[in-house]
């Protein structure tokens, strides 16, 4: 059957069925007696369509917002001059003798803008009660407000650029010396992230090098005989490896230590903490990995937030070539000397022929 388009509906039509969506419901002001809807076509045009209010009851058990319906035997009436809410010359007038056919899986927009420029608001106005000369704009029954909708511009311009890496806001980040670390106040702490050039000196196996979470929720799981155990979830078949790294950090000023976590030991070792357990067998928490231990006396920018309990995490980390005398300088040479450690990459490869890969259901030694 012929399908009318929102657009070509002119009064007096007769009603061919209509396939929309109802984007919106509403009372206005001005009618006591009428209920709208508004009725979004697959062209993206919207019609008024208005009921008796009277007989809300019976249309709210067949009309349901956000669904699409096939409408027939519906009537084209002019559309009401006073607060339109859209630029149409007809509108629908539906009765009990109007039938709505639900569609399943339609692509029907399912927002509906009819944009205009602040230049172009004075054209809007109805009533003229403007006094100061001021602009200002009222909500009506009518008024809907989208937050975040999806624009498919902004996905087009998203996937334009998705390429280009997650901006860094160097400007946030404060490039300090060690020393100067130990003496940020708690205020401090709490408004800015830091960088320091630093390397690492020792890495501690008094605390365990990576711990594991549950894959259904965001517990850690424990050994139980030869299993990883969530205590919500029972037994975890894969559970998800993080990286937490204790080490000693050090540089011309002073030393510290610090907490390596999981993106930032993952970004500077290449390597995933589930594939340095499983693929390269690292299963003992307490036993520092050679490639770990390789990355001492390796000159880094590490990205610290400061806890208020006084740990120092490394949320990030990139490795820097080269000693200048100063951090600042250190930190601005830091994105065009990144480099990948080729010598704990080559240990590691090493390792993997060393090692028979194993299942990733692992008992964690204590
Ligand atoms: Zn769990």
């Amino acid at each position: 059957m012929h399908q009318k388009q929102i657009s070509d509906i002119q009064p007096g039509d007769t009603s061919t069925p209509l396939n929309v969506r109802v984007i919106r419901k509403w009372r206005p002001h001005s009618k006591n007696n009428e209920m709208c809807y508004l009725f979004v076509d697959i062209h993206g045009d919207a019609i008024e369509a208005i009921i008796d209010s009277n007989e809300e009851n019976y249309f709210h058990n067949i009309i349901t917002v956000h669904s699409c319906y096939t409408i027939t035997k519906y009537l084209c009436i002019p559309s009401r001059t006073y607060m339109a809410v859209v630029p149409h010359t007809t509108s629908l007038k539906i009765g009990k003798r109007a039938t709505f056919e639900e569609l399943l899986h339609s692509d029907i927009p399912t927002y509906y803008f009819n944009f205009t420029s602040y230049n172009a608001l004075k054209s809007h106005m109805n009533i003229h009660k403007l006094l100061t000369g001021t602009l200002q704009l009222e909500s009506t029954s009518a008024t809907t407000i989208s937050i975040n909708p999806p624009i498919p511009d902004i996905n087009v311009f998203a996937n334009k650029f998705k390429h280009l890496k997650t901006p860094t806001f160097h400007s946030q980040e404060k490039s300090v010396t060690i020393e100067e670390l130990l003496k940020i106040t708690i205020e401090e702490r709490k408004h800015t992230q830091f960088t320091c050039l630093a390397t690492i000196t020792n890495i501690f196996n008094y605390r365990t090098w990576y711990y594991a979470l549950c894959s259904e929720c965001t517990k850690k799981v424990y050994p139980e005989e030869h299993n990883l155990v969530c205590e919500d979830h029972g037994t975890i078949i894969e559970p998800k490896y993080m990286y937490c790294v204790n080490a000693a950090v050090a540089d011309e000023t002073s030393s510290t230590n610090m907490v390596f976590f999981n993106e930032a030991m993952t970004s500077i070792l290449n390597i995933s903490c589930a594939d340095m357990v499983i693929i390269h067998g690292h299963t003992d928490p307490k036993i520092i990995p050679t490639p770990l231990l390789s990355l001492r006396g390796i000159p880094m920018n590490l990205h610290i937030t400061l806890k208020k309990d006084g740990t120092i995490s490394v949320h990030k980390a990139n490795q820097t070539i080269g000693n200048a005398k100063t951090s600042t300088s250190l930190e601005m040479d830091a994105p065009s000397t990144t480099m990948t450690l080729t010598k704990s990459k080559k240990q590691v490869q090493h390792q993997k022929g060393a090692f028979i890969q194993k299942p990733s259901k692992k008992k964690i030694k204590r």
